[in-house]
């Protein structure tokens, strides 16, 4: 990815792993790359890190008003972004904001359900699709055959939770009905889209980054933002048409669905 000039978009880029992957991206990047972290609030005081982080870098990391929820968010973003993309198109997007609802069957509602969808599997659907013409603009630039995440990629953070196969194994432990649907729901995106688009060079892939301590996953789980970020960036990094579709961890062990 740190090979030539890329344009990389991440959605939730102002705190946890998104955030922690610009940083990481930028340190390694070359010149001519572009990093657009996307943020739903740009100005607030929860984007602080992010705005300080982005002055370090004036012309590679560009903060850009997206809230994945918002349909209309989402449309002006990919207006306002698209121009800057130029020739190159989209090489990566990082399908990275999620939200985790902490309700189990018993005191669920449909808001909550409805929140989860919008935000885990809708925002990200949306964002591909919106994005879509410049990733294939980037496929066709790149002029190679096969698949990588520095020709064009998408991205999406999904998590264990979202393992149906898994479920029966940690269940009680995170009994989070909307998310763990919500994340099934987006791994499927992943394999729907992996097929779909797979004759246009875009590789699709499905990634959950450990237990990381985040806001979202607290400050007991197992691995810091930085640990969980270099083993995606290195698992990204080596990704090829054959891992087109699949649900792999941040250490590049492949997930069951
Ligand atoms: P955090 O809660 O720390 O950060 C979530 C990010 O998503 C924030 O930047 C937040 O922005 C953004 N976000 C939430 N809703 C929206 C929205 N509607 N529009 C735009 N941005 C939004 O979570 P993590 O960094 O831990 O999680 C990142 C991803 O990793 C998520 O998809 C999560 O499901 C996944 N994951 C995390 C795990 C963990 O242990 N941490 C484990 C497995 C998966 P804002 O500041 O505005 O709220």
């Amino acid at each position: 990815m740190e090979a030539k000039a890329c344009n990389i978009l991440i959605t939730g880029a102002n705190r946890g792993l998104g955030l922690e992957m610009v940083r990481q991206l930028a340190a390694k990047s070359c010149p001519g790359c572009q990093i657009f972290a996307g943020c739903r609030d740009p100005g607030a005081p929860k984007s602080q890190d992010l705005r300080e982080l982005a002055k370090k870098h004036p012309g590679l990391i560009h903060v850009v008003q997206i809230d994945i929820s918002d349909l209309r968010s989402i449309t002006d973003c990919a207006k306002k972004v698209g121009p800057l993309l130029g020739k190159g198109g989209l090489n990566m997007l990082v399908n990275n904001a999620g939200v985790a609802h902490l309700v189990s069957m018993k005191d669920i509602t449909a808001k909550d359900m409805e929140e989860s969808f919008k935000t885990n599997l809708l925002g990200p659907m949306m964002m591909t699709k919106e994005f879509l013409p410049y990733l294939q603009v980037a496929a066709k630039a790149c002029g190679k055959p096969g698949m990588s995440c520095s020709k064009a990629a998408v991205i999406n953070i999904s998590t264990v939770g979202g393992s149906m196969a898994k479920s029966h194994e940690m269940f009680d432990m995170f009994p989070v009905i909307p998310y763990r649907i919500s994340k099934a729901g987006l791994n499927m995106l992943t394999v729907c889209n992996a097929l779909e688009f797979k004759e246009d060079g875009i590789l699709f892939v499905a990634l959950h980054p450990g237990w990381v301590q985040t806001d979202m996953g607290g400050k007991n789980a197992d691995l810091s933002a930085q640990e969980s970020v270099q083993g995606m960036l290195r698992v990204m990094k080596s990704l090829t048409e054959k891992q087109n579709g699949a649900f792999l961890d941040y250490r590049g062990d492949v997930m069951p669905f």
